[in-house]
């Protein structure tokens, strides 16, 4: 966990090959799962694949937008703020990707402008097209060279003939039009079936693909999502009226969970279509054993762990949104299921808990998590929490904002600082034992909020014999971070000597990354800085994800 990947020289592949997937008729189907389960059954055959999400939306970046508008932000290695599709080609492919690999409307603006501004066009008029799809399929291309990759699968978000991603959909024209027997296209369709009819409809996906025609694109390979396998009729209607062959129609039924999706495309042999497609140098039969195993250990578990996450972005009007969290979610998952365990993972609303009558509910759990979080809404709620985990030895994993709220915590109620605080939520309280970096005070004065945060893979050292560095079996690791606040360098003597172990520091001894409970005190509490879920995967769960719900299960 946490390993640095091999930097690769720089290699031009020659021969790299390149997958579009487009979505016609609706969002919302499943297209970046499916992409990234195209690219892990390419990855089954032996082939070196890489994947490119395109988001057209004029955000430079995710980092800016309201998880409970746009789900959770994903933070890459090299700190770029991306959306939840990068998170899932990681999970699904299981390595790093770097931050040329995702790209938005406005991040492609920003710098052919950049380079217009720099002289870098010589002088001459600088146009929407051709000049905004060519420094889109720029980096395309290098995102392979960078991977070294045979293939590189890229998801356009949307769907066709949206305004939005007219521009990215002319750069697969432009690269299909120069070398056609590199590029394919796979369109992720909707075949509803109206409950009043109860039969599956064409007509939606006719028009998607007609669509997408007129733009100079053609679909080579339909994913048919349904609720239900389709059928060899429609299959027939699909190809003749989309223009593609019968085989290349594929069947995409909804199945119990997002990880059989890599084995569903294989029982209707998607990688063999796509390998004669585009004549893909494998080396190997389908091989997702690996996979396979995770995939039945996920659902042959024995016993249960109850796991509570407390935060504050559950509710949007009458629904519960469980997609601000999702790698914490996930990476529960992972761990307990490597466990052999089944997680239950319910969702409190931390403002519930400002009346502390209500605190007595967590004693149902095995375990209770705070995840990372912003602003005040909520804080009171989770600093009661946290002093009744505390105080009734719950285990407990606070995350980023959850481990400044332990801190916290612990400075207003064992070292009695009645008004301690942290910078974000007030400035001028008396003690600020979390408050806001030197080298980040500069960019806040400006305004630059999007660019005033640590953020991206940095070392923390661990304190041997500590939970972490048991855990994690080593003393040197690599974390993601997205925080702008960091323990007060003022405060930590004093707070280690009324009982914390800040077991993970940054190798100057500066800043504190990880903080813990001696076990003979509490069984399990333990905070981090960082965002370890950012680093879980199905085939490498995160050892501080691990130790947490054993110790929970443990507990109970
Ligand atoms: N709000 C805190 C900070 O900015 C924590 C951020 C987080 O939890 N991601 O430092």
């Amino acid at each position: 966990m946490a390993k640095t990947t091999k930097t690769k020289t720089k290699k031009k592949n020659a021969n790299t090959k390149y997958i579009f997937v487009v979505g016609g008729v609706m969002s919302g189907v499943g297209k970046g799962v499916a992409s990234s389960s195209i690219a892990k059954i390419l990855q089954g055959r032996g082939l070196t694949v890489t994947a490119i999400k395109i988001d057209p939306y004029v955000n430079v970046d995710a980092g800016t937008m309201n998880p409970t508008e746009h789900g959770e932000c994903f933070v890459l290695k090299d700190g770029l703020e991306t959306d939840q599709d990068m998170c899932n080609y990681e999970l699904f492919l299981n390595i790093d990707i770097p931050g040329i690999n995702y790209m938005t409307t406005g991040s492609v603006y920003q710098a052919v402008i950049a380079k217009e501004r720099n002289l870098g066009y010589g002088g001459r008029n600088v146009q929407v097209v051709p000049d905004i799809p060519e420094e889109a399929i720029s980096r395309i291309k290098k995102a392979g060279e960078i991977a070294e990759a045979d293939v590189v699968l890229i998801e356009v978000g949307g769907t066709v003939g949206e305004y939005e991603s007219i521009l990215f959909i002319e750069a697969i024209r432009m690269m299909k039009s120069e070398t056609p027997d590199d590029i394919g296209v796979v369109m992720v369709s909707y075949l509803p079936v109206p409950g009043s009819v109860g039969e599956m409809k064409t007509k939606p996906t006719q028009h998607a693909a007609r669509t997408l025609s007129a733009s100079g694109v053609f679909a080579d390979l339909i994913l048919a999502r349904s609720t239900v396998p389709v059928d060899a009729k429609r299959r027939e209607k699909i190809a003749r009226f989309c223009n593609v062959r019968p085989e290349n129609v594929i069947s995409a039924p909804n199945v119990e969970s997002i990880y059989d999706i890599p084995l569903n495309f294989e029982k209707y042999h998607l990688s063999d279509r796509l390998c004669d497609m585009l004549k893909l140098p494998c080396t190997q039969k389908s091989d997702l054993s690996e996979w396979k195993r995770f995939v039945s250990k996920s659902k042959n578990t024995k016993d249960t762990v109850k796991i509570a996450v407390v935060g504050k972005y559950f509710s949007s009007g009458d629904f519960v949104l469980s997609d601000v969290y999702i790698s914490v979610l996930e990476a529960i998952k992972y761990s307990s299921y490597k466990l052999g365990l089944k997680p239950e993972i319910t969702y409190l609303s931390s403002q519930d808990f400002e009346d502390k009558k209500n605190l007595k509910n967590l004693k149902k759990y095995d375990g209770v998590l705070v995840p990372g979080g912003f602003g005040k809404t909520g804080i009171e709620g989770k600093l009661n929490v946290i002093e009744y985990v505390r105080k009734n030895r719950i285990p407990y994993f606070g995350i980023c904002y959850g481990m400044q709220l332990a801190v916290l915590e612990f400075a207003q109620n064992v070292l009695k600082k009645k008004d301690a605080s942290t910078e974000e939520i007030n400035p001028k309280a008396t003690d600020l034992v979390i408050g806001v970096m030197d080298d980040q005070k500069e960019k806040i004065a400006q305004g630059d909020m999007g660019g005033s945060m640590r953020l991206g893979q940095y070392p923390a050292m661990l304190k041997q014999g500590s939970i972490a560095q048991k855990a994690y079996k080593t003393t040197e690791v690599l974390e993601r971070h997205r925080h702008r606040y960091e323990v007060n360098n003022a405060y930590v003597t004093e707070i280690e000597n009324a009982g914390v172990i800040f077991s993970g520091k940054s190798p100057d001894g500066r800043l504190m990354e990880i903080m813990e409970l001696p076990q003979d005190v509490h069984p399990f509490f333990v905070g981090v800085q960082f965002h370890p879920e950012l680093q879980a995967r199905p085939l490498d769960p995160h050892p501080l994800f691990t130790a947490f719900i054993k110790a929970s299960y443990e507990s109970k």
